[in-house]
């Protein structure tokens, strides 16, 4: 039996054998959520690393316990979240998470590379439409209409396929996601998967509310600038106070959410300022995501300048992994927590699907060579030219720290178009690879900030990360039921457990 043959057996195997078990140990879970999920806390990461094969899994959760047992900080987070949160949200997330996504998904996404050689993402990102009810400064939102959104069934039909292929996380933006009119009927359609939501906050009523709090299966993220001064600023006077009573209708029924904030250099010392991480804890948020403000959109070269300096993007990262080690939040940062996730993660554990249909590796990466409306999922996936050509030279340097092939290798972006064939799927993010003065400017860019990458690699991460997930396509059919064990991996990864547990929009595992 030839490599191939003998790990489509062996998965096949592991997919339907462990099904009962799994099945088991995801019903003894809801039963110690159901009771006192505070005092069955330790009980309930053991029976989760019981659902799980392979080592890297056991491995992570093991280190959740262990700093569960021995940060006060942690223990105080994992118990608020477990206190705090409904019982329905919760069992929601642990079966959707934990049974669909991982335990039945990761056996699911790894057939289907063996029978389609298609790398399938843990986490798809779905613009069902780009309209907005504010009208932001700067936001190209403002410029779409209904015209332009994707269809209803359209949606509808690709979380189905996505799900069959197992796919079961996913996360909605826009534009404002609650503007489209069927949002809570997704959700209430798809009760085997779980929603994560980036909105602005202002349409939420007591009735969404309670929907969401009813269906358990979604998570909203609001998005905040910083304070009411900062936020309304842009977003228009009262954005923040109506951000502030959504948060006050969620945490009084007990649903999860968080907040996300775009970083540049304007909010970076607000948004990570003890103040506003109090505030944000204060009113109920379990985490807050950094965004790195990007250059896209219509003001690309003007957005370069309000990138966050050198200085800055490391200080954030500092300053995101002091918070969620010292206080009872989670905090992520879109690219500084990439050594833990090997680099880069685009078209490879997680992608974008716009409202036009494109099939984009990235949410910031405007791409693509596929659309896929109108066609079966899986065959935008088989053969992803550009997506194969961004796996096989991730992660883009050694260096982790500077993981983005856009803004810190942007030749890289250059060489995968040219190589892919790739067509832009906006009006401007052509000028990445054609625009001298744009080129010139992110090229600028990239040099000042790797010798404090270089520097803070080697003083925050002692030069490694976890390179295991840096490359899919070198170990694909091998590792079947392994996933990441391959025994070449020459560089080992430091203890990082819960922080890229693939709820994440940004950089998440498979
Ligand atoms: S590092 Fe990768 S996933 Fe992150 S923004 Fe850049 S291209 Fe996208």
């Amino acid at each position: 039996m030839g490599i191939i043959e003998g790990a489509k057996k062996k998965a096949a195997e592991f997919f339907s054998n462990s099904q009962t078990a799994r099945n088991l140990v995801l019903n003894q879970v809801v039963k110690y959520l159901e009771k006192d999920p505070e005092k069955n806390a330790v009980k309930i990461f053991e029976l989760l690393k019981k659902g799980v094969d392979d080592p890297e899994s056991r491995d992570r959760v093991d280190k959740v316990v262990k700093y569960y047992n021995e940060m006060p900080a942690v223990r105080e987070y994992i118990n608020k979240v477990l206190t705090n949160t409904n019982s329905n949200c919760l069992k929601k997330f642990f079966t959707n998470f934990f049974g669909n996504a991982t335990w039945y998904g990761i056996p699911r996404r790894e057939q289907m590379m063996l029978d389609h050689d298609a790398k399938i993402p843990f986490i798809m990102l779905i613009s069902p439409a780009m309209r907005c009810n504010l009208k932001c400064t700067g936001c190209y939102a403002m410029n779409y209409d209904p015209n332009d959104d994707m269809p209803k069934e359209e949606v509808f039909r690709i979380v189905k396929e996505a799900k069959e292929m197992g796919i079961y996380i996913f996360t909605i933006l826009g534009g404002e996601p609650f503007f489209t009119d069927y949002l809570i009927e997704l959700f209430r359609e798809n009760q085997d998967a779980y929603f994560i939501t980036f909105t602005n906050g202002t349409l939420f009523t007591e009735e969404v509310a309670s929907e969401i709090s009813k269906l358990g299966n979604c998570m909203p993220i609001f998005s905040l600038e910083g304070f009411e001064a900062e936020t309304d600023h842009r977003r228009g006077t009262g954005v923040f106070q109506s951000v502030m009573d959504g948060m006050d209708m969620l945490r009084s029924r007990g649903v999860p959410f968080g907040v996300s904030a775009a970083t540049g250099n304007h909010n970076v010392d607000t948004v990570g300022s003890e103040e506003f991480v109090d505030m944000v804890m204060d009113k109920g948020a379990l985490m807050i995501w950094y965004f790195a403000f990007m250059p896209i959109g219509d003001n690309q070269k003007g957005t370069i300048d309000m990138m966050l300096t050198p200085e800055q993007r490391i200080q954030i990262g500092r300053r995101a992994r002091e918070i969620r080690s010292t206080k009872s939040i989670y905090t992520l940062d879109f690219f500084n927590d990439a050594p833990f996730v090997g680099g880069c993660i685009a078209g490879k554990f997680y992608c974008h699907i716009n409202a036009k249909g494109d099939l984009e590796p990235c949410i910031f990466c405007h791409f693509a060579t596929e659309n896929v409306l109108n066609r079966p999922l899986i065959d935008c996936f088989k053969n992803n030219e550009l997506f194969k050509s961004i796996r096989k030279r991730q992660p883009y340097n050694d260096n982790l720290l500077k993981p983005c092939m856009m803004v810190d290798n942007p030749q890289m972006i250059r060489d995968i178009v040219a190589e892919s064939g790739a067509y832009s799927t906006d009006e401007t993010s052509a000028m990445q690879i054609n625009d001298p003065e744009f080129m010139e400017k992110i090229d600028k860019h990239a040099a000042a900030f790797t010798p404090f990458a270089e520097a803070a690699f080697e003083k925050d991460f002692k030069g490694t990360g976890n390179y295991r997930l840096s490359n899919f396509e070198k170990d694909n059919a091998k590792n079947v039921g392994k996933e990441n064990t391959e025994e070449s991996t020459e560089k080992k990864e430091q203890g990082h457990a819960c922080g890229h547990c693939g709820g994440c929009g940004g950089h998440g595992h498979s």
